[in-house]
């Protein structure tokens, strides 16, 4: 059997266990296995091209080609090593908004490649592979600079305010038919400034499109550049001749618009309108409103008014993630329920800053599972609930987005904590939240300010239970 055929066989078998993959990670139970399903298909895929590059240095004698593979191979498993075992947990999403940049540069780079090496191909076929190398440099050049914003927005290196350029729906759309038009030309006449054109308005494009997009919708704009890199990852398939490149990118372009679609969903916006760059959003009119006087707390009568406390829902949030407070309040948890107080925690789908953020921190405490509740699951609960504890949580939980039209955040579902008898806020100033609003709750009479880095704040309270 050839190398060529056994590659082949690889292939199909490493696509059937990221499929596998996927419906593993899909469910809690099965998330570990899925890795495993991930992590042997890469390895699979990864050895079969190592094997076909050494074929075909093997037969033709050329080794630039393999020592490119090496010296590509060693230097990217060494900048991911070195990030994997770096980064902290607040810092995933956007070192994953940077290696979806990665894949839309790959694809860029690829459509120049394979307009610049000139490959032999079959008369009838030119047309076609000179589409591909259009649409891939274009979903590719998108995916680059939109993930680069991606990344400044989530790591704060840039403000995460949508940006409201006059007219902005009308150069999204002109932008798109630009491409239409230029594709049509550049198949009938593959000239290089056309392609300068695609490579640039795609930048540009893809700058825009994330720019335009708030705070409080950036978790959609994430998984959206996850399919995105997942559509730039199977064009270069096509031009590579690589099936394998094909199946694993449209594996992940449509898992992650569906994942996009049912974050739109769980968050009241339009999938249309965020996928085109907040179209038909309008700027939101700042509001300067008096919300009046706050209360703050000691950790004592924290202590105190938890200890008389029948109920307790805890709503985590990002400051929850920052302060690595999972393990004292997985402890004021047990100790509560010890003193028969019925505790819960409530999590909102997007709290933190990636999908599933705060289940994974109170796994790792070893909070039992069956205590946390989602959003939908607790928020009737709330109004008959004597303590919310609301640890480093803003955004989700702002009642400006239940009830103020004009907000920001308007119509994405929210814990309803303010419904409960007392809040306590454990955060360590007044500054807003991810989207940048500020948050009535904090001033309500039924709230409480715990100021202070959450860890330290849990445990004064422990001490003093
Ligand atoms: P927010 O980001 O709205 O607020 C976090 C709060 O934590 C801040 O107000 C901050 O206040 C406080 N905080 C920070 N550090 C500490 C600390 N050490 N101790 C105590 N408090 C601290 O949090 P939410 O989780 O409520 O909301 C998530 C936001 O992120 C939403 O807007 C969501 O759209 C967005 N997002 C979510 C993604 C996802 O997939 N989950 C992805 C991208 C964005 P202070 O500085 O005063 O301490």
């Amino acid at each position: 059997m050839t190398v060529d055929a056994l590659a082949g066989a690889a292939y199909i078998v490493a696509a059937l266990l990221f499929i596998l993959s996927l419906a593993g990670l899909s469910r809690h139970e099965s998330a570990r296995s899925g890795v495993i399903y991930g992590i042997s298909g890469m390895t699979i895929a990864l050895v079969a091209t190592v094997a076909l590059t050494v074929a075909d240095a093997w037969t033709t004698g050329a080794l630039l080609g393999l020592g490119l593979l090496v010296a590509a191979v060693v230097i990217g498993a060494a900048i991911g090593l070195w990030r994997a075992r770096s980064v902290e947990m607040t810092g995933m999403p956007e070192l994953i908004a940077l290696l979806h940049s990665f894949v839309g540069l790959a694809a860029v780079l690829v459509g120049w490649n394979g307009y610049l090496a000139h490959p032999e191909i079959a008369a009838e076929l030119v047309g076609i592979h000179n589409a591909e190398v259009f649409i891939g440099i274009f979903i590719g050049g998108v995916t680059f600079t939109g993930s680069i914003v991606a990344y400044l927005k989530l790591s704060a290196k840039i403000s995460s305010k949508p940006l409201m350029l006059p007219g902005k729906n009308a150069l999204n759309i002109g932008a798109l038919v630009a491409f239409v038009v230029l594709t049509v030309w550049f198949v009938n006449d593959q000239q290089l400034g056309l392609l300068i054109g695609v490579t640039v308005l795609a930048f540009a494009l893809g700058w825009h499109l994330v720019a335009s997009i708030g705070g409080g919708d950036m978790p959609v704009v994430v998984s959206m550049l996850n399919s995105y890199s997942g559509w730039a990852a199977a064009a270069a398939g096509f031009l590579l001749n690589n099936d394998l490149l094909i199946v694993t990118g449209a594996l992940v372009g449509s898992s992650g618009a569906y994942l996009s679609y049912v974050m739109c969903k769980a968050m009241n916006r339009s999938f249309l309108s965020v996928i085109a760059g907040g179209f038909g959003i309008a700027a939101p009119t700042a509001t300067d409103a008096e919300y009046g006087e706050h209360h703050e707390i000691t950790a004592e009568s924290a202590a105190e008014m938890l200890t008389a406390a029948r109920t307790v829902v805890i709503t985590p949030g990002y400051g929850m993630a920052v302060a690595q407070a999972q393990y004292p309040v997985a402890d004021l948890v047990r100790r509560l329920r010890e003193r028969g107080v019925d505790v819960r925690f409530g999590i909102h789908p997007v709290a933190g800053r990636l999908p599933g953020h705060m289940n994974v921190l109170l796994a790792e405490a070893k909070v039992p599972y069956d205590i946390v509740l989602s959003m939908d699951e607790i928020n009737d609960d709330l109004a008959s609930t004597s303590v919310v504890l609301v640890i480093g949580a803003n955004d989700t939980v702002n009642p400006a987005a239940a009830e103020d039209p004009s907000s920001p955040i308007a119509g994405m579902p929210v814990l309803k904590v303010w419904e409960a008898e007392n809040v306590i806020v454990f955060k360590r100033s007044m500054a807003a939240g991810y989207a940048g609003v500020q948050n009535p709750l904090f001033f309500r009479d039924n709230a409480s300010m715990l100021f202070g880095d959450a860890k330290q704040k849990v445990e004064d309270i422990i001490a003093a239970l």
